[in-house]
């Protein structure tokens, strides 16, 4: 037997390398495994070189699990190892590179877990001894066992081993007996080797018998050794993508289509991703995709290789060329993932380009489910949105889409208002916007639904990208001015006019913390609504984009404005009014007189007072100029009291207010209630 020392600097590395790796000590399973898949697959190489004359039909890789032992075993019929490898590979090597690993991410924990770079050694997170039964594929090697307790102290022994190939046996620590559990390595298992190009085997199966579990003959292979991603396009079918989609997902929903990626010059690249469908809470959906490196599994964490919408697909890329054992930030300054990430992003927009231009009725049957991710595409990644202009669909309230350039035309000539604008008017709730929807169309405008979460930022790209196109939603006013086409100088009312409704409608109009009501007066068709509630569309998208942001909430937090409109040409609306002038008309007339005559009196006063210093004023104008505001105050406020509670008493006016709120899905409640008992009142 031989004694030696193993090149580590440092006298013990295993406890800090233990503590420094708590939180992913699974991963020793895959890096052991791999290296037995590494060394059968030298041993197949060889073989087809002639190198090596025995038997690799054959080859396995199994997974002993002895609970009374506390051992873990993997075998392999590799390539083994003769004793001066060992030496080399193990007590040099293997070492020196976690040493060096070590160093340079000691401050950098985050860097290391779930990467590979520690390889053999990790097998000590878990394990008090491991020891190396190994026999050369080389004619008349000796099996040679090497042992170590996790000192930097080894010892190395001739043995005896009937095949060629490799066992690593670790003698886990007590503290990681879970590992002794059957199922906690199925787990590891599962996840970290399922692909893996060998066959895995892990005992027997099991089946059923009698109510009991009871091992079959049959090995337990845990593995699919070709995976649908490492086969050619050519050789599937649409059914064995859908399969290979259920064995990854087996809880999802069917994917809408899928890319299969296949590159190998200037990197090597190779995956099958699908679209899943989509909907508003895609939070859910992120982050699915599995990283292989030569099938086997390595993170489900791409964020840093594919460009982040492309975070919302699913399925498996598998690339030897993509740095593993770095940090997030190297790894995406790195040349390669850079341009494999272009690369997926230029595949993903051929594919839905292709899919537009071959069957526009498949493609436009998918958008609804497509268009959060296309959108959210355009949003991040500016190259993916000239892409995807050429299949971005618009979606009427109809149900008709149209590409953004057919729409361009289909509004052209009915929608260009009076600066050359071109207007898209847009719905975002068919039911709630109704009746905006209808008079819009009535007037001959179209109505695009966008109902999305990302429809408030997309309008805001196209409105950036386009300076003549703008988006207003159909209730942002009343159809007469969501598409202006002069300077219409109507018979405005004059501003005493409106002083004096302006009252008589806020009276009618509901107290809510949540809005604020500002009344306005337009003179629109006699068939038209005799009130309009509309809501500014700045202030809405304000209000909107915040709502998604989240955060600082500044213009969330605000009442929201909404704009009561009153239709002066409408012949209700004119009954109120000539029932306030019949009311009111001689008292307020006589007030409107007196208040004109003290406004009168106070100008002048303020005039005289204009050029004089405050001292030179006389006490008796001070206090008459005080009672005179006083008085003008007093006055003012009667009038207004008074338009008030006429309108308050005024069931025309309420009623119309309500039948806008109805309009709106804003009426509710008592006032609901109290709004249909009064129509029957009234109809009576
Ligand atoms: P890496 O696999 O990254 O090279 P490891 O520390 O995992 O680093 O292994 C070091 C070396 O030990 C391997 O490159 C290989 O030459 C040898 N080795 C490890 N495990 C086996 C095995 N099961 N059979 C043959 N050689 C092995």
């Amino acid at each position: 037997m031989q004694k030696g020392k193993i090149g580590v600097t440092s006298e013990n590395l295993f406890p800090i390398i233990k503590k420094f790796l708590y939180s992913d000590h699974d991963i020793f399973l895959r890096e052991i495994i791999s290296n037995a898949v590494d060394a059968t697959q030298k041993l197949k190489t060889l073989a087809s070189k002639g190198e090596y004359k025995g038997d690799v039909t054959n080859q396995k890789v199994e997974v002993k699990l002895d609970a009374k032992a506390k051992t873990i075993t993997i075998s392999d019929s590799g390539i083994g190892m003769t004793a001066e490898e060992i030496d080399k590979y193990i007590n040099q090597i293997a070492f020196s590179g976690a040493n060096e690993f070590l160093e340079k991410y000691k401050n950098d924990a985050h860097a290391i877990i779930g990467h590979f770079g520690l390889g053999f050694y990790s097998s000590f997170m878990v394990s008090d001894k491991v020891e190396v039964i190994t026999k050369s594929y080389k004619e008349g090697a000796q099996a040679v066992k090497w042992s170590c307790t996790g000192s930097p102290e080894f010892t190395i022994e001739d043995t005896e081993r009937d095949e060629v190939g490799t066992d690593i046996v670790m003698h886990i620590s007590d503290e990681e007996k879970g590992f002794l559990e059957e199922a906690k390595v199925s787990e590891i298992l599962g996840k970290y080797c399922a692909f893996l190009p060998v066959p895995v085997i892990f005992g027997k199966k099991k089946d059923w018998k009698d109510g009991k579990q009871v091992e079959t003959e049959e090995d337990n292979q845990i593995n699919e050794v070709s995976p649908a991603w490492t086969k050619a396009p050519a050789d599937l079918k649409d059914e064995d993508y859908k399969e290979f989609y259920r064995k990854l997902y087996p809880m999802a929903d069917e994917p809408l289509f899928h890319i299969h990626l296949n590159v190998d010059y200037p990197f090597n690249l190779t995956g099958i991703l699908y679209f899943p469908k989509i909907k508003n809470n895609f939070e859910v959906q992120k982050n699915k995709i599995q990283l292989y490196s030569n099938q086997v599994f390595v993170t489900d964490s791409v964020e840093g290789i594919v460009p982040e919408f492309l975070t919302l697909l699913h399925g498996v890329l598998d690339s030897p060329d993509i740095p593993l054992n770095v940090s997030r930030s190297y790894l995406q300054s790195d040349s390669n993932v850079k341009k494999i990430s272009g690369h997926i992003n230029k595949k993903v927009a051929d594919r839905l380009a292709q899919i537009f231009k071959d069957s526009r009725e498949d493609f436009e049957s998918k958008w609804d489910d497509l268009k959060i991710f296309i959108e959210y595409g355009m949003l991040t990644e500016e190259k993916f949105y000239d892409r995807a202009m050429n299949f971005f669909m618009f979606k009427n309230v109809d149900g008709k889409y149209f590409t953004f350039e057919e729409y361009e035309k289909l509004i052209k000539d009915s929608q260009t208002d009076k600066d050359k604008n071109l207007i898209h008017i847009y719905a975002s709730n068919k039911e709630e916007q109704f009746t905006f929807i209808e008079a819009t169309k009535n007037k001959g405008y179209d109505v695009l639904l966008l109902d999305d979460v990302l429809t408030p930022h997309v309008i805001q790209k196209f409105e950036q990208k386009y300076t003549d196109k703008r988006f207003v939603r159909v209730d942002s006013d009343v159809v007469e001015n969501l598409v202006k086409k002069e300077d219409t100088t109507q018979n405005e009312l004059s501003f005493e006019e409106k002083e004096e409704l302006s009252p008589v409608f806020q009276a009618v109009c509901p107290e809510d913390k949540d809005f604020h009501f500002m009344v306005d007066f337009q003179n629109l068709g006699e068939n038209d609504a005799p009130i309009v509630i509309t809501r500014s569309e700045f202030m809405r998208r304000m209000k909107d984009m915040s709502a998604t942001q989240g955060g600082m909430n500044m213009y969330g937090d605000m009442p929201e404005s909404l704009n009561l409109v009153v239709n002066m040409n409408h012949p209700l609306v004119k009954k109120v009014v000539e029932t306030k002038d019949k009311k009111l008309g001689k008292k307020l007339e006589k007030l409107v007189t007196d208040i004109t005559a003290k406004k009168a009196e106070v100008e002048v006063m303020e005039k005289a007072k204009k050029d004089k210093k405050e001292e030179e004023i006389p006490q008796a104008d001070k206090e008459k100029l005080e009672d005179l505001n006083k008085e003008l105050a007093t006055m003012e406020g009667s009038k207004r009291d008074q338009l008030t509670d006429f309108g308050k008493n005024n069931k025309i006016a309420k009623q119309m207010v309500d039948l806008a709120l109805l309009a709106n899905g804003m009426l509710k409640g008592a006032d609901l209630d109290k709004f249909v008992k009064r129509s029957v009142e009234l109809i009576k």
